[in-house]
Order: C-alpha cells, then structure tokens, then sequence
C-alpha cells in the first residue's frame, strides 16, 4: 500500500505526539495511536476551533468515545443545526457531512477524510434519477413522488421530493396520495420493506444496496438464531437479511417477537428495554460498541463480524488529529443544490419519527 508522509500544523503538541508517523495511505490517514494523549489533544484544539464532534454509531471505538454526541445520521444532523459552535466535525461519510452542511449553510463543515464515501449513495446519481422520473412521464404515468432515502448525495436529495430515514420510511410513503406513483431509491432492501408494510403497488424501487448490509445474508442469520434459540434479533432493514429475518418469523422457525426490524437509534432504545441476555446484531459492527456500552448485562453479537464498512473506519486517530490542526477536508455544497436539498430533507423532519437514520 503506498504511503506518503502528512504534516500537520496549529499551535505546538503539547500533549508530544508523534506526528511525524502520520501517514496518507489509500485506506485513510495511520500512524496515531487512538490513546489518551491523543484524545486529550483532540478536544484541546476542538475547544480552540470552537468546533463540535460528531461521531457516527459506525465509528471506531476511540472516534466515538473522544466525540461531543455519537448517534445516527439524521439526529446528528440535527444537533449540528441546533449547535452554537461555529465548526462541525463530522465523523462519518461524506454524505452525512454534505446533509450537516445542508440543514447548517453558515458554518463550516469539516470531515476527517473526504475519501470516505458509501457504496449505497453511490448506487444513484442525479442524472440516473431525472432519467427515472422522464421514463415515468413519457410512459404517461400520473407525475411521480420521488422518494429518497438519506444515504444520497446532495445533488440527489436536490432531485427528490421527501428524504426518509430507516425509521420514518413507512410513514413517508402512507403520507403520499395513493393514486400517485412512487419512486423509491436507493436502497432495494429498505424498498422492500417498506412495499411490504404499506402493501402499496404503485411503489417502484432501485436496486441499489449497500455492500456491507447486503453481505449480511440469510443463511447466516438462519444459523445464528438457531444455535441461539433464545436471543432477540435487531435487524437493521437495509440487510440482506431483513426479507429472510420475517420469513423465518412468519412460517415459525423464529418466534416473532424475536425479530425487530430497527433503524441503529431504535437499536438503541430497544436495548434499554430488551428482557433478552443475548441479542443477535444484523448491521455494521460499529453499532456493538453503542449497544454493549447501553446494556452491559447482555450480551451483543453480531450476526456478520466482517461487517465492517472500510469508509466508516477511514476516520481514524490520524485523520481526526489532521483534520483539527488544519481545518480540513471541508465540505461544500452549491448553494442552489443546498436550496433544492434542504427542502426534501425538512420535508423527512416533519414527518414520523426520524431521529433513527443509518
Ligand atoms: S455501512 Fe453501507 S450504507 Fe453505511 S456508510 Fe458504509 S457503505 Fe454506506
């Protein structure tokens, strides 16, 4: 893997860091120890930004525990619009970034590696989107609604007419007219979900997945509550699992209330209040350190312990300290395209209980 030497600026190293091991590499910045040193470093120069961090529930242990607030996508979005710090940190991909940036246009957004991206928002483009809808209009169709879901660049959020979250995704679509079509992207896994709760057949869906949750198969998750037959399981619905998760309640291999379909906030809630000792995880592993940290009587596992999303851990020790002391990578997004995307993302907020995104 080559690896180029990074420097880093500010105003000394108080705490006597390393830095001259930091490393750019293809896989993201290395070369700082994730220790106490470097955390109490971290949140002297957040302190001297004026900046707030802002970590995903798929970050890496140490990312998570140095942050201001660790939560799902859309609620860290949210306390980034509601924060009075003038810099946001955000510690997660480059589309949860831009959608800080959207709800936050006056100030400045920084990620820690903006080669963190997400194979899931990169499954639909704006101009695959137009295509979509003209294909509708043309085959003379009612107008359709667009429905997205918020793992979507902004330029795809600028196309759409309400985003929706994991949690709020049922909801979004029984709030549209019936005899309106409805466009659902990106996520064929979330699609299906939400076509079998509403039951609607207008709702026509985009094949696209995430690869970490769509590694999340089945077959495993049939074997795991096998072995286990008394554990609960949290099933994230953008898993490949998810479609076979019901099917093993509904012909009874699985008791029912077994399974919970939840977005990674709703995991969290219902780990408060799981009777269960054992809980079978379905989602990114990241999500076991909120989980175990939540309820540290029962014991969390994860169904897929490959499932590691690579961008997810490119925000590493290094690239947090990279990014304080020289107030990058920043996030910038077109200000008619924050305009068009603003207004899809606020229509989600208003609608259900969206706190419960990725
Ligand atoms: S886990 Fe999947 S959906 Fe989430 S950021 Fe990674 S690639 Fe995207």
């Amino acid at each position: 893997m080559a690896a180029t030497a990074a420097t880093v600026g500010g105003d000394g190293n108080p705490a006597g860091l390393d830095t001259a091991a930091l490393r750019r590499t293809e896989d993201g910045y290395t070369g700082i120890p994730g220790d106490a040193a470097w955390a109490a470093e971290i949140r002297r120069l957040a302190e001297r930004r004026d900046a707030v961090l802002l970590a995903h529930n798929y970050q890496l242990p140490e990312i998570q525990d140095v942050a201001d607030h660790t939560g799902d996508s859309l609620a860290l979005s949210r306390i980034a619009a509601e924060s009075t710090a003038s810099t946001i940190v955000f510690c997660g991909v480059h589309f949860m970034a831009e959608t800080a940036k959207i709800l936050s246009p006056d100030k400045t957004v920084l990620i820690p590696d903006e080669r963190a991206g997400c194979s899931l928002a990169d499954s639909i483009t704006a101009e695959d989107l137009r295509a979509w809808k003209a294909d509708f209009v043309r085959a003379g169709e009612p107008e359709p609604v667009v429905v997205s879901y918020v793992n979507t660049t902004a330029e795809v959020k600028a196309e759409t007419d309400v985003c929706c979250t994991s949690s709020n995704a049922v909801e979004v679509v029984r709030s549209i007219p019936e005899d309106r079509p409805v466009l659902f992207c990106p996520d064929q896994f979330l699609g299906a979900h939400v076509k079998r709760e509403t039951g609607r057949e207008n709702l026509h869906v985009w094949a696209g997945e995430c690869h970490v949750h769509a590694g999340i198969n089945g077959a495993e998750l049939a074997e795991r509550a096998g072995a286990d037959p008394d554990a609960e399981l949290f099933i994230h619905p953008e898993c490949g699992c998810a479609t076979s998760a019901l099917y093993l309640a509904g012909d009874g291999t699985v008791d029912s209330d077994r399974v919970k379909i939840l977005s990674t906030g709703g995991m969290l809630d219902a780990a408060h209040r799981t009777g269960a000792s054992s809980v079978l995880v379905a989602t990114e592993v990241g999500m076991l350190h909120q989980l175990r940290s939540a309820a540290p009587e029962v014991d969390f596992r994860a169904v897929n312990d490959r499932a590691s999303c690579k961008y997810m851990k490119m925000i590493t020790p290094a690239a947090l300290l990279r990014c304080l002391t020289d107030n990058a990578d920043e996030v910038r997004v077109a200000p008619e395209t924050a305009r068009r995307a603003r207004s899809a993302v606020e229509r989600m907020i208003s609608i259900g209980q969206p706190g419960g995104g990725e």
